[in-house]
């Protein structure tokens, strides 16, 4: 009976070591645990790129404008 197999581990180009999968900012990348390569599937980073610029919005803290106004 087959079953389906998951697809084998790439190796690292440089290294030839069995990379790690691993997710950054839900995008799914490979790092190589001996030469601390990552390696990219096309499109992946754009994806990343594209979450750096738009997906984290620089949180703007509202300066609380408490002005104390003269009563009276
Ligand atoms: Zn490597």
């Amino acid at each position: 009976m087959l079953t389906a197999k998951p697809k084998p581990k790439r190796r690292c180009p440089d290294c030839t070591e069995a990379l790690l999968e691993t997710d950054y900012r839900q995008v799914r990348i490979d790092i190589c645990p001996h030469c601390q390569g990552v390696w990219l599937d096309r499109g992946e980073l754009e994806q990343i790129v594209e979450q750096a610029l738009f997906g984290v919005m620089p949180r703007a803290h509202p300066r609380p404008s408490r002005r104390s106004t003269p009563e009276g």
